[in-house]
């Protein structure tokens, strides 16, 4: 398959663009930059950089600028561009990649979805399960915005669709492990 040549490109920049690939799985060069991803993105009116865009600035090694961008935090990973994509590229795992690698770098362009991401992981890991009102409130607290969807607390409680306290599930301890080899294959890839 035809792609792009990266020797023209700094070696930071070739050394960002072959990670990408490598911890994807992913021949992000191979884009011929048909624009189906953008086409059929749900959420692409509320990106900075369409994915289409973000796949041309990969290939050009934009390591800066497509780390900085809404785009990859906005990204529901609903995996419709990847089953739109004529070139099979899975664009959902390579915003995952960038994801990752933009935490590394403390480059979170949305930090509300990384902070949401990271409360909602947490609940699931503590407890086996979600935590609305514990997610609300350590949300609420961490993005600083501390009086968001509040008012619709009560009446979510009302209807018993919220409870106080946390539910655990009886084996908690397996959902940990998964967590914890899911950190351990990240730092193996790495
Ligand atoms: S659908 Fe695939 S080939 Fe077309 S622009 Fe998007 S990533 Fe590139
Ligand atoms: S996976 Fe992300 S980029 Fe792809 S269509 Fe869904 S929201 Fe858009």
């Amino acid at each position: 398959m035809e792609t792009i040549n990266l020797t023209r490109l700094g070696w930071e920049s070739q050394d960002f663009v072959r990670r990408v690939e490598a911890e994807s799985e992913q021949n992000v060069r191979s884009c011929y930059q048909c624009g189906k991803c953008t086409g059929g993105c749900p959420v692409a009116f509320a990106m900075d950089v369409p994915p289409r865009q973000i796949m041309r600035m990969l290939q050009l090694g934009m390591q800066d600028e497509v780390l900085k961008s809404s785009t990859i935090w906005l990204c529901a990973s609903c995996t419709t561009c990847t089953t739109r994509c004529p070139r099979e590229i899975d664009l959902a795992r390579v915003m995952d990649v960038l994801r990752g690698i933009a935490r590394e770098k403390g480059s979170i362009g949305v930090p509300e979805v990384a902070v949401f991401n990271d409360t909602f992981l947490r609940s699931v890991k503590n407890n086996g399960r979600l935590h609305e009102v514990g997610l609300i409130a350590y949300y609420n607290l961490r993005s600083k915005h501390f009086l968001h969807d509040v008012l619709k607390a009560p009446v979510l409680f009302f209807k018993g669709k919220l409870k106080i306290l946390p539910g655990r599930i009886k084996k908690v301890q397996e959902v940990r492990r998964i967590f914890e080899h899911t950190v351990q294959a990240g730092r193996e890839r790495a």
